[in-house]
């Protein structure tokens, strides 16, 4: 059997990248861009007051405090009208243009208005060229503000803007298509009768995928029939990624394995030294991504977040591609099952500036509701029997902390 490290570089490189596509601005959050983005500006375009306050020589102020002649108000958005020349001030607003001649801007709070505004009094000291952004200093016109393969989160959504890239190009996402299986399943508007219980695992596998892509489909529930599960598969070969849940197992109506293999899919993988999660399939048929993950819930999460995350990371070309992993310190005692690596829903907290993580309390990969209080995986490798509280752990984070890896 592999281990969750070897099956997850078997996706990675398996995993096939998709092509560029134009995107406008406000679709483009949560895609990788696909070309390197150029300014057409400088940044600040002009000498830029970074205070409200007023314009001046520093040379004026050595000795303070000392009244200047104030010779206009320059707004935001108004190109100034005057000179600086010794002995005189503008008052201005941050945002605006610094006027020529002035090479020092000092915050409103350090002046005192005298004359009714006619001349100003400085109260302080302040270094020459103080408060003034200066035109071309944070970008310069021509310049890569943002490089290919570049995550687009908000603040690069605010970049994008200020240089005007209205419509750029991104990597394409992937449409995912997901397939429950289980002759037990009920939709979840009906009250499961004596065997049933309801589709969950559609509905969270969904989720999973649409806080990464926005094209997700749930497709019909197969029963645990070989020509059904055949017929809706054919369906899901429509698709970058199909997944599938349940049916994957050693049980006798366990047919998800065995019909992909008929259907002359390349697999992988098919069973993953994993708790929970061991029966996880990774399968390519021409462009689909196949994963067929185990029915019990938790697995079929966790599994999501092992495999399918990355592949889909990677169908996009982002440069970090699994959930990050980072070193916590252990609550409690933990005694481990062994001979498979571990997977362990726990919520991870930060306490006095430490990370601490205790696993949830759980009945198994079936309590679906035990990871409601999970907001991480504690990792607990197979030749591990006991780790100790206190000791330090490895923990891979649910919620997505993305970053540029080039930063
Ligand atoms: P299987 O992997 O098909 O052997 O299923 C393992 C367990 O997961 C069984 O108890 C199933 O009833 C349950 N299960 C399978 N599919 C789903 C689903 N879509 N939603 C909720 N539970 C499921
Ligand atoms: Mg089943």
């Amino acid at each position: 059997m592999i281990s969750v490290k070897e099956a997850v570089e078997i996706v990675i490189n398996n995993t096939d990248v998709l092509d560029p596509q134009l995107i406008t601005i406000n679709e483009a959050m949560g895609f990788s861009i696909a070309e390197d983005i150029i300014s057409d500006i400088d940044m600040p375009p002009f000498n830029r007051s970074a205070m409200d306050g007023y314009a001046l020589i520093a040379e004026d102020i050595e000795n303070v405090p000392c009244d200047l002649e104030v010779v206009e108000t320059i707004s935001a958005g108004c190109a100034p009208e005057k000179l600086i020349r010794k002995g005189l001030a503008s008052k201005i607003m941050t945002g605006a243009i610094v006027p020529e001649g002035a090479d020092t801007v000092i915050m409103v709070e350090d002046t005192e208005s005298i004359d009714n505004g006619a001349r100003v009094r400085i109260l302080k000291q302040t270094k020459k060229g103080k408060n003034i952004a200066l035109k071309g200093e944070d970008v310069e016109s021509g310049q890569v503000v943002l490089k290919k393969g570049q995550e687009v989160r908000p603040q690069e959504i605010g970049v994008l803007a200020s240089v005007g890239a209205e419509r750029f190009k991104v990597f394409r996402s992937p449409n995912v298509g997901i397939i429950a299986t289980g002759d037990e399943l009920v939709e979840i508007n009906v009250k499961p009768g004596a065997g049933q219980i309801r589709n969950s695992n559609g509905y969270s596998l969904a989720a999973q995928a649409r806080q990464i892509v926005n094209d997700v489909e749930i497709l019909e529930v197969a029963a645990d029939n070989q020509e059904k599960i055949c017929s809706i598969i054919e369906l899901g070969l429509k698709k970058d990624v199909l997944i599938l849940s349940g049916g994957v197992s050693m049980g006798d109506y366990d047919f998800v394995g065995k019909v992909l293999k008929e259907m002359e899919v390349e697999v992988f993988f098919e069973k993953v030294s994993l708790r929970p999660g061991k029966p996880t399939l990774f399968a390519k048929k021409g462009r689909t991504h196949i994963f067929a993950l185990p029915g019990n819930p938790v697995a079929t999460f966790v599994t999501f977040e092992l495999f399918v995350y990355p592949a889909i990371r990677k169908m996009m070309r982002f440069a970090s591609l699994t959930k990050p992993v980072i070193t916590a310190v252990l609550e409690t005692d933990y005694i481990a099952k062994k001979k498979r690596t571990e997977y362990r829903p726990a919520y991870i907290k930060l306490c006095d500036g430490k990370f601490r993580v205790k696993p949830v309390n759980w009945h198994g990969s079936g309590d679906l509701l035990s990871i409601t209080n999970a907001n991480c995986l504690l990792i607990v490798p197979e030749e591990i029997q006991k780790m100790d509280a206190n000791q330090d752990v490895n923990v891979m984070l649910l919620s997505a902390l993305s970053a540029n890896e080039n930063i």
